[in-house]
């Protein structure tokens, strides 16, 4: 139970499935320049589908932060439920989990996924992508329009972002108008034990698929401005992207369905990245609440009676989205070098 009171647990939290991918990036070009070629993170004996990856973890040099005599090779084993590797694109994760999200939601349950992992190791490239290889976002929401093209439904999309920094755990409000300043600080008020509601954030209501992903782009952006004006880096706040699928039912009813896409800070092994100062209070910040979303998230796939959301705002915000019904996909996005083998694991 978290030390701030009765955790906020629910008989609904026990039936949770959360869903792990493992994700392996390309080496980059500075991996490649300080000579690394060979990959610590293997498939497991039947690539792609297999539970199992495989992460080789030499100690030395090599491998900072890790104990033992240089060359000595530790193996870690992990079970997922799927493994994607160097040579798989967005194309292959969204069509991995693209269309079951979107048969959750348009069916009215709640979708979230969460990126998770070292700061470069891919999770912004896995969630937006490139021109070349869109992401998972620019992937939903050009799918998202085509379904409702097909359908007789009247439907709403509506969309909001949100920025999460800094040791308070503050928020601000991704698209709002106004420039970086105290109108876009929010405020997390509680609606009932496992559901917490941001209060004041600006809703928009893209009309296709371009104008989502402009107001996506605008929410990035003002990320990276809020990001230099603040003084900190996107790579040390976590990003919400929530589409409110909303259906007006010819029964009357409205049925709606919510996708929680987060783009979490990076973790941060700070022996061995000598952070210092403001940059340490940072990245002690991010690993605590990331240290709360795993104890969340742990709870959950143990079934746990009392899951610990109250913990963090990361976690309160997220509780409707990691309950009930919602079908939760985390993505471990790792790098394969040996030089970061330590913080893959
Ligand atoms: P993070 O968000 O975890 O800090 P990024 O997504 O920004 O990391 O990735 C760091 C760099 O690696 C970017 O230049 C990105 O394009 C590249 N990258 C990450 N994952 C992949 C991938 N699966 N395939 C190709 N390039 C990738």
């Amino acid at each position: 139970m978290g030390k701030r009171g009765k955790a906020a647990s629910g008989k609904s939290a026990n039936k949770q499935h959360v869903e792990v991918i493992a994700r392996s990036r390309p080496l980059n070009k500075k991996e490649l320049a300080e000579g690394c070629t060979q990959y610590c993170v293997t498939p497991g004996p039947d690539k792609g589908h297999s539970a199992a990856v495989r992460l080789d973890v030499e100690a030395g040099p090599d491998a900072p932060g890790i104990p033992g005599a240089a060359g000595t090779v530790q193996s870690y084993h992990f079970n997922v439920d799927r493994a994607f590797y160097e040579d798989e694109n967005n194309g292959d994760v969204y069509e991995y989990l693209g269309g079951r999200v979107l048969d959750r939601v348009f069916g009215g349950y709640h979708a979230c996924l969460l990126a998770y992992g070292q700061t470069g190791s891919g999770k912004t490239h896995t969630i937006l992508g490139d021109k070349g290889d869109p992401g998972i976002i620019p992937r939903l929401s050009q799918e998202i329009f085509a379904r409702i093209a097909e359908s007789n439904t009247e439907t709403d999309v509506v969309v909001e972002m949100v920025e999460i920094y800094g040791k308070e755990e503050r928020m601000s409000d991704l698209l709002s108008d106004s420039r970086w300043g105290s109108d876009t600080q929010l405020k997390l008020r509680q609606q009932d034990p496992t559901s917490f509601y941001v209060q004041g954030t600006r809703t928009y209501q893209p009309a296709d698929s371009a104008q989502m992903d402009a107001f996506v782009q605008a929410g990035v952006e003002k990320r990276s401005v809020a990001e230099t004006q603040m003084n900190h880096q996107s790579s040390r706040s976590h990003s919400i992207l929530t589409i409110s699928i909303r259906q007006h039912l010819a029964s009357g009813t409205l049925r709606e369905g919510k996708i929680r896409l987060v783009d979490l800070a990076g973790s941060e092994n700070l022996e061995r990245s000598g952070a210092e100062g403001k940059h340490a209070d940072e990245a002690i910040a991010i690993n605590s609440s990331l240290s709360v979303l795993r104890r969340v998230l742990d709870a959950l796939a143990e079934k746990k009676e009392h899951v610990p959301f109250r913990d963090s705002v990361l976690t309160k915000l997220l509780a409707e989205s990691l309950t009930g019904n919602c079908m939760t996909t985390i993505i471990t996005t790792v790098s394969p070098a040996k030089s970061n083998a330590a913080e893959s694991k």
